[in-house]
């Protein structure tokens, strides 16, 4: 290896992860190179359609959550608006309604001071049933966990997350101008202004060892030298076949996914309509978000958990028409199948804690990062919470302390 190799953190993504991590490690002052299979950004992606700027389903960024304070030390910027609520409806029973708000104002405060410790090691679900009453609380309950995590499986889900995501959510979410493109773009300039190279459209194929240090393979044959290598790739999957040991980790749970419909409009539009016994969404993000040409909106309709494809998009057409929302109105539309949301919801027993760590223990000079690793976060919150911690990793060890276990 040469000298200036024997520093160089290679990311592989350019996700939210994969960015956070190479603005990080380049302010360690460490060489990066950032390879990504497609253009950067993932799932954080915003697309313009006839003027119309869709992210790939609703986002919206959590105020003062891991990702909100990481933009704030890394310098990004971004600006946004909180979600209007006037206008807001519910559909119960397949007819619209107006917002239970007599309901809400018993059910929230019990809600937002049961003790998540008193709940470790049981499901979402057990908990919401343990509300009691007629069906609508638990129903309500539901309806507010889903919105909070996308998680419609409460089952599957711990209770002590969705207490804590309910707890963090009175902080409200932002609706970003320019969409979650902005934090893509501010992350990547970030990146560059300390010395990262982005190299877009170059897939990483795998990982070895060499002495002191790992070789990256690009799908094209090229190799690039690297004392340390954060994989930022998207899902447990894709790390997997990068990585140079079998990670050995146990099942990790299912993905959560959502069917997506992107909608930009013409005219009046619909504000908030929110199912409370199926799990349906329907948001305008635009305005307020600056995400369509003067006088249009954009307005996202999802089902949380996606099923079959067909049905999915029928479905999303028929509560986008039940909100009010015509076909002539429709200036601009996509639709989404199956999109994963996050690709690990971990079990009840072990919650967030039972995630893959960042470090690699197998594979020393190798971290994972993405809104599926580490302790902390959920979505954007995870994946820059596991950008930075791997990248403060890779770029604090000396490459010359590292053994890999193939070469021992
Ligand atoms: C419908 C929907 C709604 C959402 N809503 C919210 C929300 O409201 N708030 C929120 O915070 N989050 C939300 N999220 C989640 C958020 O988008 C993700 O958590 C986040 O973008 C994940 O970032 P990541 O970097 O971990 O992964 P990704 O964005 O998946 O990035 C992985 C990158 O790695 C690249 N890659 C893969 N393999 C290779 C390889 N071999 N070589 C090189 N590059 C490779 C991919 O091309 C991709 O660019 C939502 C997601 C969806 C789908």
């Amino acid at each position: 290896m040469r000298e200036h190799d024997k520093e160089t953190v290679v990311v592989i993504g350019a996700g939210l992860a994969g960015l956070t991590a190479a603005a990080t490690a380049a302010r360690a002052r460490r060489p990066v190179v950032v390879v990504e299979a497609h253009t950067a950004g993932g799932r954080a992606r915003t697309d313009e359609l006839s003027g119309y700027r869709f992210n790939q389903g609703p986002h919206a960024l959590g105020r003062g959550g891991e990702a909100w304070r990481i933009l704030h030390d890394l310098g990004v910027p971004h600006r946004g608006h909180r979600p209007p609520v006037r206008g807001a409806r519910v559909v119960r029973g397949g007819k619209l309604a107006g917002v239970p708000t007599g309901q809400l104002a018993s059910l929230i405060p019990r809600l937002l001071t049961v003790s998540a410790a008193s709940w470790a090691g049981r499901s979402a679900e057990e908990w919401v049933e343990s509300l009691g009453g007629s069906r609508d609380l638990p129903d309500l309950a539901r309806m507010l966990i889903r919105v909070t995590t996308y998680v419609t499986d409460l089952g599957r889900m711990p209770a002590g997350f969705a207490i804590a995501r309910l707890k963090a959510a009175r902080r409200g979410v932002s609706y970003l101008d320019e969409g979650f493109a902005s934090l893509v773009e501010g992350l990547s300039s970030a990146a560059s202004a300390a010395g990262a190279t982005i190299r877009t459209h170059q897939a990483a194929a795998g990982i070895n060892a060499v002495p002191g240090g790992w070789e990256v393979e690009l799908a094209g044959g090229e190799v690039l030298p690297a004392a340390a290598v954060v994989i930022a790739a998207g899902s447990p999957a894709a790390a997997r076949k990068l990585l140079p040991v079998d990670p050995g980790w146990p099942e990790l749970g299912p993905p959560v996914t959502a069917a997506c419909l992107d909608l930009g409009l013409r005219g009046p539009h619909p504000s908030v309509v929110i199912g409370v016994d199926e799990p349906l969404y329907l948001a305008c993000h635009c305005p307020p978000g600056a995400l369509a040409p003067a006088g249009g909106s954009v307005v996202h309709v999802m089902r949380y958990g996606a099923g079959d494809e067909g049905l999915d998009r029928a479905e999303l057409h028929r509560f986008a028409t039940l909100a009010g929302i015509t076909s002539d109105q429709i200036a601009a539309e996509r639709f989404l199948a199956a999109h994963v949301v996050t690709h690990v919801l971990p079990g009840p027993e072990d919650g967030l804690a039972g995630r893959p760590a960042v470090a690699v223990p197998q594979a020393p000079g190798v971290y994972l990062a993405g809104d599926w690793v580490g302790p902390s976060g959920w979505l954007s919150d995870a994946a820059m919470a596991s950008g930075q911690h791997a990248a403060m990793l890779a770029a604090g060890a000396p490459a010359e302390d590292r053994t890999h276990p193939r070469m021992a």
